[in-house]
């Protein structure tokens, strides 16, 4: 069971936007690595405020929260909210404390212990995808305006911290002296610094340049995710690692297909006469349309599977289904040769409803469906 999101940051459900901020801020100096070398307690702590935040704060997000709770978020596989790493974390500092946390050169990669490399920051975009798209999949190329390391730059080890990102302090205190871990000012925790600028770099070395960049987008995402294309960010100065490229994911409306999960709804309209007589339809499909038949005497409400014709599971688990609900339409308006018809076959044998097992009824369908 995961713990509530405003128990983690310890506000009321109507917190302010501006009281979620501030609470997180409090909760990410309370339990910031630097503070806590060592304590995996003050880290899982740290990264459940960090994803409480990261739900909170996104209005999209905090409203599917709000309204489904964890579930929101379930069955998402590497995305949404319960995926964030330490870079991810680090990389959303930015909005939060400025630039008091990370440095002039971004986040850090890697955590805990040893030599810390420096990431740099992450690029954000969005990508609107069609369901046919979503169905199967697609490889997307997109423009990225990335930094890179310009070329002929070159850095030196900082002489501050002598390349190793940190200094120690010594402070006297009532109980001793204590020794203290602070990042480098000099090289804000990179443990490099520049030495040969080149004179279309900025003050880290680096420069913009415009790449594109293919992203894998696998079948069955959906709407408000997240994907991560590894080192596709910023450059990182020196020997830092290069951050990561996050991709959100927007979807356009289909026309005529209704998704839910991995199935997709169509409502199909058929006239009277075609429900007694039975006929052919075009209908749509993903990937194009199909041609499905109804036998005579079909029955308004029938719902007609089309196995695997849905959104391919995200997981991996096969394909959903295209559900077709058919809908017989029912003349408004009727001449005299046609009223007399049916007033003449109201109490006709064949007129008289006569439901058997297979016509389910309307919640015996709905219970199938989920089962
Ligand atoms: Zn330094």
């Amino acid at each position: 069971m995961k713990e509530d999101y405003y128990e983690i940051l310890g506000i009321s459900k109507n917190a302010s936007a501006a009281e979620i901020k501030k609470a997180y801020r409090k909760k990410a100096l309370e339990f910031h690595p630097d503070k806590n070398p060592g304590d995996s307690k003050a880290e899982e702590m740290f990264k459940k405020s960090a994803e409480a935040y990261e739900v909170l704060s996104n209005p999209d997000k905090k409203a599917r929260y709000d309204q489904f709770g964890h579930a929101a978020f379930d069955g998402s596989g590497g995305f949404g909210g319960g995926s964030m790493n330490m870079d991810d974390i680090f990389s959303q500092f930015g909005d939060i404390f400025g630039s008091a946390f990370g440095g002039g050169f971004g986040g850090f990669g890697g955590g805990g212990g040893g030599q810390r490399r420096v990431k740099g920051s992450n690029l954000r975009i969005r990508v609107k995808l069609t369901l046919d798209e979503v169905a199967n999949g697609v490889e997307k190329k997109v423009k990225v305006r990335r930094k890179i390391q310009a070329s002929g730059v070159t850095y030196k080890t900082c002489g501050t911290c002598n390349g190793r990102g940190q200094v120690t302090k010594i402070t006297n205190t009532i109980l001793g002296r204590m020794q203290t871990a602070a990042t480098c000012s000099t090289c804000g925790g990179s443990g490099q610094i520049l030495d040969r600028k080149p004179s279309d770099a900025d003050a880290q070395g680096l420069k913009v340049s415009e790449e594109t960049v293919a992203i894998n987008i696998p079948a069955g995402v959906e709407e408000g995710m997240q994907l991560k294309v590894p080192g596709k960010g910023n450059d990182a100065p020196g020997n830092g690692i290069p951050g990561d490229l996050l991709v959100a994911i927007e979807t356009i409306d289909h026309a005529t297909l209704k998704r839910e999960g991995d199935n997709l709804h169509y409502d199909l309209y058929i006239s009277f006469s075609e429900a007694v007589l039975g006929t052919s339809k075009e209908i749509d499909a993903v990937g194009g349309k199909v041609r499905i038949k109804l036998e005579p005497g079909i029955q308004s409400g029938k719902i007609l599977r089309l196995r695997g014709k849905g959104i391919s599971s995200i997981n991996g688990y096969g394909n959903g289904d295209l559900l077709v609900h058919v809908n017989v339409w029912t003349p408004k308006e009727l001449n005299k040769e046609q009223r007399d018809f049916f007033e003449r076959m109201q109490n006709n044998e064949n007129f008289v409803p006569k439901p058997e097992k297979s016509d389910k009824s309307f919640f015996e369908k709905v219970k199938d469906m989920f089962s």
